[in-house]
């Protein structure tokens, strides 16, 4: 992966090491929420079957994650919600008319988990959405959109249409492939 490490420097000084995940994973992923720990790990799956260009802008993407600090935001908003999450717990145990009531207790408990799942997965989850946007755009302006977006296609394909559906922390393909034409478009 030496041949990408200096591509990303050179071209666009960036200095990560780049570690290959064998098998048959395709997709990305930037780790750590140090500064020291600049790694990128991609599924050796992608490099049979992209061009170097699209490969550079899978990288870039994940350049992008870290440029813009999201794995530290999204760190500190899971720091944030915890304590919520955790007292809504304690209100729900201190409330006396529910240990009266089986039935009541147990509804509450459910609630509270419900209310649990959401903050710890959904909140998280929207900003991440926001920040995959944001690195889609970082990659884009690095590698040409048209390469990008080809690169993207590429991803879904392989990965049986993932990458169209979205989930919780990423959007659909569609709205990624509309925010990189708008936003270039715009600075055009
Ligand atoms: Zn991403």
């Amino acid at each position: 992966m030496a041949e990408y490490e200096a591509i990303l420097l050179a071209k666009h000084r960036a200095r990560f090491s780049i570690r290959l995940i064998p098998g048959k994973i395709t997709n990305a992923y930037v780790t750590g929420i140090l500064p020291f720990s600049r790694v990128i790990l991609v599924g050796e799956e992608l490099l049979k079957i992209m061009t170097q260009r699209q490969i550079e802008g899978i990288l870039m993407h994940e350049v992008g994650h870290f440029k813009h600090g999201h794995m530290r935001k999204l760190f500190y908003i899971s720091l944030l919600v915890s304590p919520l999450a955790i007292s809504l717990f304690n209100i729900r145990s201190e409330m006396a008319i529910l240990n009266n009531f089986l039935i009541l207790d147990l509804a509450s408990v459910g609630l509270a988990g419900g209310v649990l799942g959401f903050l710890m997965l959904y909140i998280p989850g929207r900003f991440q959405r926001k920040y995959e946007l944001q690195a889609d755009l970082f990659a884009a302006k690095a590698v040409g959109a048209e390469t990008y977006l080809s690169a993207l296609d590429i991803m879904d394909e392989v990965s049986g249409g993932e990458v169209s559906k979205g989930g919780n922390t990423h959007p659909n393909l569609v709205s990624r492939v509309k925010h990189i034409k708008s936003m270039m478009h715009e600075e055009q």
